[in-house]
């Protein structure tokens, strides 16, 4: 075949490759314009499942009428005009290829109306043959039309699947845009029945709604609010407790600037904020916006704008690394003592009487978590127990009676039982421990200083020559983690030093578990990077076991260092350490009016 110019609409066709995936792709590039030309309203209607109709209606600035036609056209745009434009996008859109794109697969049609115009212009495009605009009746406004998505693209037709499958879609992508711009109101219906409305958010309780109704009461139950800004960056939103994490990354919503992004550098980010505090495989679940000088970011990195690159990658991901990392460390009993555990419902409507939404100004910063670089102190939620009545921070508990309280007995060698000041703390002894001593030893070990002892009589330990080996190659690290270890043979090591904190336990148990920790992980990684996991083994191998029997004395050992503890909250993999049932709960279950 000779070389050709491809007709127009063929183009056209093939730019919609990218961008026009199914219904729910021309319905976002419907709102996302929408929100940019200033909507404070947005009304989303579709029939069978959008493939025959998708409406989309807003409030916004509307088209002149001499600018419909162009409207349709490729690279037009009113969103860019230089290169200095294009490196400080703060609009959703500026390719200037979404209308066309969606034109050439669809038949299209476009009413709009400025506030200057008195009358509206209607403009159509069916396969690529383009009307002249007509006068048209409208409100200030636009209403774009989408009907018979890809009848003439047979391949993709067949991609398509089942109506309630791409209502499913449609919803999706409909609340995440409504999570973007809470000013702004969204409806969704469907063969003109309604599916989702979200009315404006006017109040921080209908904020509250809406995150709660996208993201799962459950999710809202259990989430921190945080906030935080440095760098010229911001962080706010929502994040689960480890303990709330899932078996799906699924509920991991990222917004940049009010772009809804599916990133990497930015889940890896958080992924890593939870290291330490997650339970083997579990996803965390959050909700969070980051916002930077768009001259930071490149948006124009993915036709369907979900990616973006950072100009300095590096210091975005660790901004949200640490940020996250910094709320999660203050994850234990009592980390904004005198209050109580409080549910964050509390920590919301406490918010929302304090303006919190966005929280600016210092007087509101005790309600931020502790992410300042001040050491300030956070404010945090325990796993809130349900409905339970709330008391806030203003009210002074007993001063003397520390968060997790006085323990009171020990129920079958596995829970701590405590009296609190407002009711009954149950502790899991073991993984409380583990995550104490866990944290203890990481301390020691970044300070080069866990302490060791030589054994007196050093432990020949028997393995094969591979192990052996494995063992003298990786020396310095086990001397790190205060494990002093020699060569006494080709299938034999000697063990000459352990930590303080392990002497109690069989030291060439440990060794073997250490051993197949590395063999599994293969010794390519270097060890540096594990060391923390080989530190969690060995805190779970000298953390009480159950069925110890501990003091009185003991238990408030315990009780007391967990309070100092960072992460205390959840064990190393992620599990509850403690949970809390208050005297309002015992005396429902007793059916005690009080
Ligand atoms: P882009 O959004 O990248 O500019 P589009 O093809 O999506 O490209 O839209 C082209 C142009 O049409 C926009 O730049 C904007 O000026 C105009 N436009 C599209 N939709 C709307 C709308 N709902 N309200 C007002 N103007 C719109
Ligand atoms: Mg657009």
């Amino acid at each position: 075949m000779p070389i050709r110019v491809l007709p127009e609409q063929l183009i056209h066709q093939i730019a919609a490759g990218e961008v026009v995936e199914r219904p729910s792709s021309v319905v976002k590039e419907l709102i996302e314009n929408s929100l940019d030309a200033g909507a404070k309203q947005i009304a989303v209607e579709v029939e069978d499942g959008g493939v025959r109709l998708c409406r989309v209606r807003d409030d916004g600035g509307g088209i002149p009428r001499d600018e419909l036609m162009l409207a349709v056209a490729r690279h037009a745009t009113s969103k860019i005009a230089t290169i200095d434009d294009l490196e400080r996008v703060g609009t959703l859109g500026f390719r200037g290829e979404a209308l066309p794109s969606i034109a050439s697969v669809s038949r299209l049609k476009i009413v709009s109306r400025t506030r200057e115009a008195d009358l509206a212009y209607a403009l159509t495009a069916d396969n690529g043959v383009y009307s002249d605009p007509a006068p048209s009746s409208h409100p200030v406004g636009t209403t774009v039309e989408v009907r018979e998505l890809f009848f003439n693209v047979p391949a993709r037709r067949k991609f398509l699947r089942a109506e309630r499958t791409e209502l499913q879609h449609l919803m999706r992508v409909v609340e995440r845009l409504s999570l973007s711009r809470f000013d702004v109101g969204f409806t969704l219906s469907s063969g003109r029945k309604p599916v989702t409305t979200f009315a404006r958010v006017e109040s921080d309780e209908q904020r509250h709604a809406r995150v709660a109704e996208v993201m799962g009461h459950d999710f809202v139950a259990n989430a921190l609010f945080i906030e935080h800004e440095s760098l010229g960056m911001k962080l706010w939103g929502w994040i689960c407790l480890p303990t709330f994490a899932r078996a799906q990354p699924d509920l991991q919503y990222f917004y940049l600037n009010g772009r809804m992004l599916r990133d990497r550098t930015l889940a890896n980010a958080a992924r890593l904020g939870y290291q330490d505090v997650l339970f083997g495989g579990r996803h965390p679940a959050y909700l969070l916006f980051l916002e930077l000088d768009p001259q930071l970011v490149d948006v124009n990195a993915h036709p369907a704008k979900l990616e973006v690159r950072f100009r300095e990658g590096r210091l975005v991901h660790d901004f949200v690394f640490r940020t996250i990392e910094r709320v999660l460390r203050d994850t234990r009993p009592g980390a904004h003592a005198p209050a109580p555990p409080a549910s964050i419902e509390t920590i919301l409507d406490k918010a929302a009487s304090n303006n919190m939404w966005p929280a600016r100004g210092p007087e509101q910063s005790r309600f931020l978590l502790g992410v300042s670089e001040a050491p300030s102190a956070p404010y945090r939620a325990a796993p809130s127990v349900e409905s339970a009545e709330v008391t806030t921070t203003d009210e002074q508990a007993p001063v003397d009676t520390p968060p997790l309280g006085f323990a009171i007995a020990q129920l079958h060698g596995v829970y701590i039982l405590s009296q609190a000041p407002d009711g009954l703390i149950l502790v899991d002894m073991h993984a409380a421990h583990e995550r104490t001593l866990y944290e203890r030893m990481k301390t020691a070990m970044a300070d080069d200083a866990i302490a060791t002892q030589p054994l007196l009589v050093p432990v020949l330990v028997q393995l094969t020559r591979a192990d052996a080996d494995l063992i003298e190659e990786h020396g310095e690290s086990f001397k790190t983690l205060g494990l002093e270890i020699e060569r006494s043979g080709p299938a034999a090591v000697q063990l000459r030093a352990i930590p303080t904190l392990l002497r109690r336990i069989d030291p060439s148990q440990l060794l073997q578990e250490l051993l197949s920790e590395l063999r599994e992980h293969g010794t390519t990684r270097k060890l540096d990077e594990r060391l923390n996991e080989m530190l969690g083994t060995m805190a779970c191998h000298a953390a009480v076991r159950a069925h110890r029997n501990l003091s009185i004395a003991e238990m408030n050992a315990l009780l007391r260092e967990m309070e100092r503890t960072v992460r205390a909250d959840q064990c190393n993999h992620g599990r509850p350490t403690w949970t809390h049932v208050s005297m309002q709960d015992l005396d429902r279950l007793f059916l005690r009016g009080r």
